[in-house]
């Protein structure tokens, strides 16, 4: 059997990772960007694994994820990972409001946005598994530092998108989990981060891969310890 995987922001960051572990176990990998002429790492990613397909997304276009659910329509997604995101920085008396607003359409609503284009190609596939990165920095519990209040807010949004999602998806055999990727060396997560890539991607895909109807709804990290909302 082989296995389907869509993953939005694929073209750097743990999105690659994503991509280069995924393919490289074999599976389909549906890699989405949203400027496939200039994601080279991906490019050349796609052209060591034959399994590597490159699709143009921007997840704030709503119309173009609708597009895009239309043109795989006869084809099954295992899984879905919702990974595109943003991280544009506030504090307190300097949040733009426009920034706001992006991060919002970006960080919660696309993810929805997504499972709901796609919940035929997953309820039809095998393994029938939603996961979106959120961010431990959208944890209330965890909030003892104040700050960054586009990016907190969108990624609890998130959280409690995802939470209501798991439970309306439930009937349809799908599972669904918000993940925090812990702090990666990415351009997002900067060079002082504590873990890789690889060691991140590597976690989370344990924590999906343990994903299932009975854990469903669950804010897991990628050492696989749960996160109090
Ligand atoms: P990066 O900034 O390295 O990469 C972000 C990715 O998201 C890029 O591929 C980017 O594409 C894509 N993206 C942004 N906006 C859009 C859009 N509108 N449409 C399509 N793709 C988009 O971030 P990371 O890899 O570090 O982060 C991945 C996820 O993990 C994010 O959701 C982030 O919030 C989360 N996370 C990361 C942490 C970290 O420490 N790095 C910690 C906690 C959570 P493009 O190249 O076109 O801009």
């Amino acid at each position: 059997m082989t296995y389907q995987v869509l993953i939005t922001g694929a073209n750097r960051g743990i999105g690659l990772e994503f991509t280069q572990q995924y393919a490289q176990d074999g599976w389909n990998v549906l890699a989405c960007c949203r400027d496939p002429q200039h994601a080279g790492a991906l490019q050349a990613l796609a052209k060591v694994h034959a399994n590597i397909r490159i699709l143009h997304l921007d997840v704030a276009d709503f119309a173009q994820i609708d597009a895009l659910a239309l043109q795989l329509k006869n084809e099954k997604v295992d899984v879905l990972i919702n990974n595109a995101g943003v991280y544009p920085e506030s504090s307190l008396g300097d949040a733009d409001t426009n920034d706001w607003l992006d991060a919002f359409k970006i960080n919660s609503i696309a993810p929805l946005k997504m499972a709901t284009a796609f919940t035929a190609h997953i309820a039809n596939s095998e393994l029938k598994k939603i996961a979106t990165l959120s961010s431990k920095m959208g944890s209330m519990s965890d909030n003892t530092s104040g700050g960054s209040y586009i990016y907190r807010s969108t990624k609890t949004a998130v959280n409690m998108v995802m939470k209501s999602l798991s439970i309306d998806v439930q009937a349809a055999g799908i599972a669904v989990v918000t993940l925090h990727p812990g702090w990666v060396q990415t351009d997002m997560g900067g060079s002082n981060a504590l873990i890789d890539t690889k060691t991140s991607v590597a976690g989370l895909r344990k924590v999906i891969e343990e994903l299932n109807l009975s854990n469903t709804g669950k804010f897991i990290a990628y050492d696989g310890k749960e996160i109090a909302w």
